[in-house]
């Protein structure tokens, strides 16, 4: 775990980046539950381009989750067209009919309760609570655990596979605790390990974050 003073100086360094960086994603510029879900859902497995193309429609074919419970299934697998891995499709609509049962109708904010919803992973959880409500709480993808695992364990370490437990508790102990810093915290990280960190050849050179990152030191002595 970093020191208090390098634990800041890194999330300044990731936010300020992020401020001038951040793709104007659409689902960024929205805090409504249906949507977040509807985004998170077709992040899970198609890339982020494809999600912009198919993205605005889904919320406008079904436009509450009311009414994507309500929908027949064929009408969900159809207005699911396009994106693949249908199972979403039907993961989504089974969640839609839970909220609308159980939570009357209201999308859960708590990371334990969305966690066993159909469909939903404990990222998808943490996404949900804190690009939806604000929660200060871990989101931990792919993107984001190679991240950490570069950062704080210069790629290595015992145990520090991605959905790792000593990942995820890096993760939530390095969140800031307010909700909105939280919230542009988990998706600057994410933005860096999808534009910078890449997986095949991180931009060291010109990532953020290098002075504070145990591999960007190491590239920087070599
Ligand atoms: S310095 Fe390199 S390895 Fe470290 S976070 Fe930046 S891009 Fe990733």
């Amino acid at each position: 775990m970093p020191g208090s003073s390098s634990l800041t100086l890194f999330r300044r360094r990731l936010l300020a980046w992020y401020s001038r960086h951040a793709r104007p994603l659409p689902w960024r510029r929205t805090r409504d539950p249906y949507r977040v879900l509807v985004s998170e859902f077709m992040l899970q497995q198609t890339q982020v381009s494809r999600v912009e193309i198919f993205y605005p429609a889904f919320p406008k074919r079904f436009s509450s989750i009311e009414e994507l419970a309500r929908a027949r299934p064929k009408a969900v697998r159809e207005a699911w067209e396009g994106l693949g891995y249908y199972a979403r499709a039907s993961h989504i609509h089974a969640l839609a009919r839970v909220v609308r049962r159980d939570f009357e109708g209201k999308v859960p904010e708590n990371p334990e309760e969305l966690e066993r919803l159909p469909g939903v992973g404990r990222y998808t959880a943490g996404a949900i609570a804190c690009f939806a409500y604000e929660k200060p709480v871990a989101a931990v993808d792919t993107n984001v655990a190679r991240v950490i695992r570069r950062v704080f364990f210069g790629d290595g370490g015992r145990g520090t596979r991605d959905g790792s437990r000593q990942i995820w508790d890096l993760a939530a102990a390095i969140v800031p605790r307010n909700g909105k810093r939280a919230w542009k915290f988990n998706q600057a990280m994410m933005e860096l390990g999808a534009t910078v960190c890449v997986a095949r050849k991180p931009k060291c050179p010109e990532c953020p974050v290098r002075r504070d990152c145990k591999v960007g030191r190491r590239l920087g002595r070599g």
